[in-house]
């Protein structure tokens, strides 16, 4: 299956997120220092090209070159020299949620393990709210992550827990993501505490119907206390069954079956991936094929940084994922409880300084790897016929990201061309 493919074959819930430019004319991005396109015809892994510029059209990048052979254009942006990246594409946050967890955090943070639970906390207040209240905390999150470079979201549901509160919760995730996720088996809810079947049963059949029409995956939470492997393995099966895709929460508080699982389903993503053994990292390796060649088996491993410095745990190691050929991308697990950042900038950082991840492996993991994650080949990359997401840093080159951690280097965000 080609990546069109799969885009076809996909359910696209709702309006794409912003508008193209459409009519308004073309806009060329000039006077670039370093543009990074994630193009193999570029300057090493991330395709660099210096002294550039792009050129933008109906939202989509049409043109890039050197800076002197740049087409006339109707609107001129000046990057001033500063580097140009493809936006971030955050592959796994959790937006939709009410209440927070700051006490939970501070807790933590004087000496309590992290165990999941307060989940539950987060379904409380989540059933509770309106919908006003939960879209309004969506909007602000994508807000915030917007202006920290982040232009393609994935938004999973998972605090409802309930057919309509997950139904609503993926509805209000649609109307500003292409790329929502059915995560009905985030946690058993309380009131199926002593009954794990019977609710398996409820998130594959009335749970799923109401939910399948909002979401493109099917995410499940395979871990000690939460879903056991053949509850995740029934649960993701029938979603792909009525053509959700899947991903898997794996691997994250302890070593367990949920990534060989992923591999053995097909799995766009798996998901944490701190706890990996040889067999782990040998069955990601085995599905890390050319994108180019067309063949969409990749299944991807995504690293949640924040979430190991939120919960004062080890890192994933990067290195040895690398290492063996995997696929890696980085993102944000952006939710009130293990990790409350929107910030691709800091997880970029986090991975170079903990992870031994380079600048440039990192930015890749941030841009391109997250649009592996999420089988998508027109966002996390800079050429002719992608979107037009892109970031312009207030520095001349993608390193400083890293080596300004929590500095605000993001000059300026495009959106399908559109200055945000
Ligand atoms: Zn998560």
């Amino acid at each position: 299956m080609t990546p069109g493919d799969w885009a076809r074959r996909v359910t696209r819930p709702g309006p794409p997120v912003g508008r193209a430019a459409r009519g308004t004319g073309s806009l060329l991005v000039d006077n670039i220092g370093e543009l990074v396109t994630n193009v193999a015809d570029g300057d090493g892994p991330l395709g660099l090209r210096r002294d550039a510029a792009l050129l933008v059209e109906d939202g989509q990048v049409v043109w890039t070159g050197p800076a002197r052979d740049a087409p006339a254009a109707d609107r001129r942006i000046d990057a001033e020299g500063g580097a140009v990246l493809p936006g971030f594409v955050d592959s796994h946050a959790h937006l939709v949620f009410a209440g927070d967890r700051a006490a939970e955090f501070a807790a933590r943070m004087a000496g309590q393990p992290y165990t999941g639970g307060g989940i539950r906390t987060t379904v409380g207040a989540t059933r509770a709210a309106t919908d006003d209240e939960l879209r309004a905390t969506v909007r602000r999150l994508r807000g915030e992550a917007m202006r920290q470079g982040t232009t393609t979201l994935e938004i999973k549901s998972g605090y409802g827990l309930t057919v309509a509160d997950e139904a609503r919760s993926l509805r209000i995730a649609a109307e500003v993501s292409e790329d929502t996720t059915f995560l009905g088996a985030h946690v058993v809810p309380t009131e199926y505490a002593d009954r794990p079947d019977d609710y398996v049963g409820l998130v594959c059949g009335p749970m799923l119907a109401a939910a399948a029409p909002y979401a493109r995956w099917i995410d499940v939470f395979c871990e000690r206390g939460a879903f056991d492997v053949d509850h995740a393995r029934a649960i993701l099966a029938c979603g792909q069954a009525v053509g959700l895709g899947a991903r898997v929460h794996a691997n994250q508080l302890g070593p367990g079956p949920g990534v060989r699982l992923g591999v053995e389903l097909g799995a766009a993503s798996v998901d944490h991936c701190t706890h990996l053994t040889d067999a782990d990292v040998d069955a990601l390796a085995s599905t890390s094929v050319d994108w180019t060649s067309g063949a969409v088996t990749t299944t991807v491993a995504t690293l949640l940084p924040g979430a190991e410095f939120s919960t004062r745990s080890p890192y994933p190691d990067a290195r040895r994922l690398l290492d063996a050929g995997v696929t890696v991308a980085l993102a944000t697990d952006c939710n009130p409880g293990s990790s409350y950042t929107s910030s691709m900038p800091f997880c970029v950082a986090l991975a170079v300084r903990e992870m031994r991840m380079t600048p440039a492996e990192a930015v890749w993991a941030a841009t391109a790897g997250g649009a592996r994650a999420l089988r998508r080949d027109d966002v996390g990359v800079l050429r002719p016929g992608a979107r037009a997401d892109l970031m312009i840093l207030d520095a001349p080159s993608h390193l400083h990201l890293a080596y300004r951690p929590g500095v605000p280097l993001i000059r300026r965000v495009l959106h399908h061309g559109v200055p945000q």
